[in-house]
C-alpha cells in the first residue's frame, strides 16, 4: 500500500489520476490533495476520498482549507506519501517538485515546467534527498518504457506531436485563429493552457527541454515529428540503429498508472485496449517551423540553457493567458515570446532565486509586449 499526494487535483491530470486510484484501492491510498483555487471542487473530492490533508494554492481565510505556498509544500512533503503526483499547471509547480524530491519522494511529474525552468536544480534536489523523478507526460513515459531493462543509453529520441488543430491551416489563418478554434484539439482532451501550447507547438519545445533533462541527451539527439493520429507516443533509437516505439490510444491514465508503478506494471481494465486495425493508417510529417515559430524559439532557449528556458516558459504563459482572455490574436503568442527572449541577457541558473528573478522579469516584459498589466 503506497500513500499518494496529488497536487493539482481539480485539473485534467488530477481527474485522470483519481480515476486510476479509484481502480486500485488495494494498492494506493490518497493521503493529501491540493487544488489551485476551486474550494468547492476540492471539498467534493475531500468528501469522497477523506485524505489526511487538503489545501488550496490560492484561497482566502473563508475557503475552508489551509491555503498558500507553504500549505501546498506540506502536501508535497506529507510523511504518509511515498508518491507525489505533481499536476500543478505552470511554473508554480517547481517549488513542490523540489521539496518532494528533497524529502525522498517519488515525484510523478506532470508539471513539465519544473524541468524546463530549473532542470539542473531538480536533478540536484533528487540527488540530495534521494527522491526519484518519473515522467507522466505521455511522450516521456513512452521513452522511459522503451528504455527500461536495456541497460544501454539511447542515441536518439523522437517525440511525436499531434500537430494541433491548425496542422493543415494556411499561416495567415493560423495567425487569426480564435480561442474556440485553438481549444478544439484533435486527439487529446486536456486543460486550456496545454491545449493552446499544443496549437502553437510550444508544448513540443517544452517537451524536448524536459526530455533533455530527464534522459541526459544533447539537443542534437532530440527530435520531434508530427503524427496526427497520436498512436505512437515516442521513438527511441539505440546505437545499432534499432528503434523501439511505445504505442496506444491517447489516454493519460496509462502514463499516470505507469508513473505510479514503474518499473513494474499492474493489470488495469480501465485503460483502452489497443487495436491496430482500429488505429488505422499512421502518418508522420515534419513540423512546419515557419508557421509554428514557438517551436524553434523554445528549442533555441533550451540550447542556450541557463535562464533562457525559464524566460521562454514565462513569456509563453503570459502570452497564452492574454490570448485566452481575448487580449491578443493567436499570432501574437510567438511574437511576444520572441521579443521577450531577444531582450533577455541569459544568466547561469545557480539557485531558485535566479529562476524566480528570470521568471518575474520575463512576465513583466511579456506583459508589456502583450499590453496587459501583470
Ligand atoms: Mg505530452
Amino acid at each position: 500500500m503506497q500513500g499518494v499526494a496529488l497536487l493539482g487535483s481539480t485539473g485534467s491530470i488530477g481527474a485522470s489520476t483519481l480515476a486510476v486510484l479509484r481502480r486500485h484501492p488495494d494498492r494506493f491510498r490518497l493521503v493529501a490533495l491540493t487544488a489551485g483555487r476551486n474550494a468547492a471542487a476540492l471539498a467534493a473530492q475531500v468528501a469522497e476520498w477523506r485524505p489526511a490533508y487538503a489545501a488550496l494554492a490560492q484561497g482566502g481565510p473563508d475557503a475552508g482549507f489551509p491555503a498558500g505556498h507553504d500549505a501546498v509544500l506540506a502536501a508535497a512533503t506529507h510523511p504518509d506519501a511515498q508518491i507525489v503526483v505533481n499536476a500543478v499547471v505552470g511554473a508554480a509547480g517547481l517549488a513542490a517538485t523540489l521539496a518532494a524530491l528533497r524529502a525522498g519522494k517519488r515525484v510523478a511529474l506532470a508539471n513539465k515546467e519544473s524541468l524546463v525552468t530549473a532542470g539542473d536544480l531538480v536533478r540536484q534536489a533528487a540527488e540530495a534527498g534521494g527522491g526519484e523523478l518519473v515522467p507522466v507526460d505521455s511522450e516521456h513515459s513512452a521513452v522511459l518504457q522503451c528504455l527500461v531493462g536495456h541497460g544501454v543509453p539511447p542515441s536518439r529520441l523522437v517525440l511525436t506531436a499531434s500537430g494541433g488543430p491548425f496542422r493543415e491551416w494556411e499561416a495567415a489563418r493560423v495567425r487569426a485563429a480564435t480561442v474556440a478554434e485553438a481549444l478544439r484539439h484533435p486527439t487529446w482532451r486536456m486543460g486550456a493552457k496545454i491545449t493552446v501550447d499544443s496549437a502553437t507547438l510550444a508544448n513540443k519545445a517544452l517537451e524536448l527541454i524536459e526530455a533533455h533533462h530527464l534522459f541526459g541527451l544533447g539537443y542534437d539527439a532530440l527530435e520531434a515529428v508530427v503524427h496526427p493520429q497520436s498512436i505512437v507516443h515516442a521513438l527511441v533509437e539505440f546505437c545499432d540503429g534499432s528503434v523501439l516505439a511505445q504505442v496506444g490510444f491517447p489516454t493519460m491514465e496509462l502514463p499516470i498508472l505507469y508513473a505510479l508503478t514503474h518499473p513494474h506494471r499492474l493489470p488495469d481494465a480501465g485503460v483502452p485496449r489497443f487495436d491496430p486495425v482500429a488505429a488505422g493508417t499512421l502518418t508522420f510529417e515534419p513540423i512546419r517551423r515557419d508557421t509554428f515559430r514557438a517551436f524553434d524559439l523554445g528549442l533555441a532557449a533550451g540550447r542556450a540553457g541557463g535562464t533562457a528556458p525559464a524566460v521562454f516558459n514565462a513569456a509563453n504563459e503570459v502570452a497564452v493567458a492574454a490570448f485566452l482572455a481575448g487580449g491578443i490574436p493567436f499570432g501574437r503568442i510567438p511574437e511576444i515570446i520572441g521579443a521577450t527572449l531577444d531582450a533577455h541577457d541569459v544568466r547561469p541558473l545557480d539557485d531558485l532565486a535566479a529562476v524566480h528573478a528570470a521568471d518575474a522579469w520575463a512576465r513583466r516584459r511579456a506583459g508589456e509586449e502583450a499590453g496587459v498589466p501583470c
